[in-house]
């Protein structure tokens, strides 16, 4: 499906206004993510936008794994992350770590220390805490704050070289403790870790903090435009502050390490915008985590979590996820968006893309009586309604066929438009059936409904045309293919799960029926399909092969969504 076009907005404007003045000749951009987990739906609005500029002006986005908390970080998420950014269709310019630029992040660090501009601290966490003062007290300045430099060197050197315990110093910007802004109360620099780093090993026991190591990366790669969450807005002054005390692009200390890793610097800017929200989900790491952990989901690539694994899983498609991110546009308003929204996008793309098919996910038994046994007819349907490339396929038509249990009612209510007992109903590129009778089994439910067909209304005849209210759908049941078929809905039940109230929280919000796994018979065009490859299953929704389990010996299909939207209405 063609995407729409690129919509303007404040942050593309000033990528425009940059471009055009000179200031830049080409942009950079980057997507940081910390690997402690997998990315979710939110990371996508990053990503695109990130990505996105990147490409639309002939610009540059690197990847660049923001781990600088080595504890918490794991080589399986770096995979994933990285995966996850290609199947939403996008291509990093370089790969790189937050830990690839240690050295240089260091040599900063010195350089600060030998402009008066950091120094050793012994305060321990709470006592930094004590010191800070709070929004509206300001801090008091730490006993270690005018060391001198020779001093702070040494202990600096002796920091990083081991002789410390955890915790027990950390090295400090000396900027301003009575700021209005906590971020600029001397905020730490580097703290002590004696743990090992999975891109670096043993080599350091020193590590930099986030917002230190962020900008000094951000600034060696060149990086011209940094766009991050509002979160980060009030650490913008400290970002600022770190540029002006460090102009990377200009220190003959760093010539050599910036030349070894193929670098070329430059001050970036950093710009803040919303983060993206959506109802029925819930978004955080740890709350995800949670579901995971405790059973509640069946893993990270559940069909029903927010993750782009399990989005991917569930048969949505990268180009509805970017259309919809690009339709929700980039703002400083923080907004939480309908899931329906993202649904819709899904719709509007399978509709163009997905192949037709039958299947029937909850069989009744319908039998011709006026057909041979042995009666064998292979018609031809076409693959897609409007779309006559991408040609017809051969659909077995017998004397026993499965339709929908729904689609016949004994005692209909009013407004029924399909087959009831006497009544007529065409079938789907058959021609019309009339109800001569029903069997049922012993506690009364009906198994079986017998039909005729009337032999002058089969398609391609002059009586094709004669009018009955309802068509519907079938599949041969003699030549289907049963599979596990599964029912997916929201996760949640309610629109904003995260609102913790009466004492609830958001597992008390799970929706009992988000799935429902069913043996549905398919026709036999759905046999030996790609995991991964989308259909319509006509008048059901749109269907995807499982990735993980659908298989040769396996058919297994999940649900992507249904036809038509039944929550906004719902909700309302
Ligand atoms: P979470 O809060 O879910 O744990 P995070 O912000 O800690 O996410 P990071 O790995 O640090 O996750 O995020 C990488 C990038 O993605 C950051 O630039 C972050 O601002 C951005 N990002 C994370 N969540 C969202 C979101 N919901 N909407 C837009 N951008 C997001
Ligand atoms: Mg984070």
């Amino acid at each position: 499906m063609s995407e729409t076009p690129v919509p303007n907005h404040f942050i593309r404007q000033i990528v425009l206004d940059d471009l055009a003045s000179g200031k830049h000749a080409a942009i950079a951009t980057r997507f940081p993510p910390e690997p402690n987990g997998y990315l979710h739906i939110g990371h996508a609005k990053s990503i695109c936008l990130n990505f996105g500029m990147a490409a639309e002006f002939d610009g540059r986005c690197n990847l660049r794994f923001d781990d600088t908390n080595p504890a918490k970080e794991d080589p399986e998420y770096v995979e994933a992350i990285k995966e996850d950014v290609q199947w939403l269709g996008f291509q990093w310019a370089e790969l790189r770590h937050a830990s690839d630029y240690f050295e240089l992040i260091h040599r900063c660090a010195l350089k600060l220390i030998r402009d008066g501009r950091a120094f050793v601290c012994d305060l321990s966490a709470d006592e930094v805490r004590e010191y800070r003062g709070t929004l509206t007290q300001p801090g008091r300045n730490s006993p270690y704050r005018e060391r001198g430099v020779e001093e702070n060197l040494d202990l600096f050197a002796r920091m990083k070289a081991g002789e410390f315990a955890d915790g027990s110093r950390t090295l400090r910007a000396k900027i301003d403790m009575a700021s209005g802004n906590i971020n600029l109360r001397d905020p730490a620099l580097y703290r002590i870790r004696k743990v090992e780093h999975q891109n670096t090993g043993n080599a350091w026991c020193i590590y930099p903090m986030y917002d230190y190591a962020h900008v000094v990366s951000d600034a060696v790669e060149g990086i011209t435009h940094s766009l991050c969450t509002l979160e980060f807005e009030d650490h913008r002054p400290l970002y600022d502050w770190c540029l002006d005390q460090l102009p990377v692009w200009n220190m003959p200390e760093l010539k050599d390490e910036l030349d070894r890793l193929g670098l070329k610097p430059g001050r970036p800017r950093q710009i803040e915008f919303s983060r993206l929200n959506l109802d029925y989900l819930v978004m955080s790491k740890r709350k995800l985590l949670a579901l995971v952990n405790d059973g509640l989901v069946a893993g990270w690539d559940d069909p029903r979590m927010p993750t782009l694994r399990g989005i991917r899983r569930r048969g949505f498609t990268p180009e509805a996820i970017r259309n919809f991110i690009r339709n929700a546009g980039v703002t400083k308003q923080e907004s939480v968006l309908e899931f329906s929204l993202l649904e819709n996008e899904v719709r509007n793309d399978l509709d163009a893309r997905a192949e037709r098919r039958m299947a029937v996910v909850d069989p009744l038994k319908l039998v011709i009586t006026n057909l041979p046994e042995s009666h064998d007819e292979t018609l031809t349907m076409a693959n897609h309604p409007k779309d006559e490339s991408r040609g017809t396929r051969a659909v077995c038509f017998s004397r026993e066929l499965w339709i929908e249990r729904e689609d016949f009612m004994e005692v209909p209510p009013k407004g029924y438009h399909r087959l009831v007992p006497g009544g007529e109903v065409r079938l789907r590129g058959v021609g019309i059936v009339k109800c001569e009778d029903v069997i049922k089994d012993a506690n009364g439910d009906v198994v079986e409904v017998r039909c005729t067909l009337d032999d002058s209304t089969r398609h391609g005849l002059p009586g094709a045309d004669r009018k009955v209210k309802g068509t519907i759908h079938w599949v041969s049941a003699k030549h289907a293919i049963a599979a596990e078929t599964r029912l997916y809905d929201r996760l949640f039940s309610v629109a904003d799960p995260d609102d913790d109230k009466d004492g609830k929280t958001y597992r008390d919000h799970l929706n009992p029926a988000s799935v429902r796994i069913v043996t549905a018979q398919l026709e036999a065009a759905l046999a030996n399909v790609a995991p991964e490859t989308r259909f319509q299953f006509e008048r059901l929704g749109y269907f995807v092969a499982d990735r993980k389990d659908h298989g040769a010996d396996r058919q297994v299909f999940n649900r992507v969504c249904t036809l038509r939207d039944s929550w906004a209405k719902a909700a309302k």
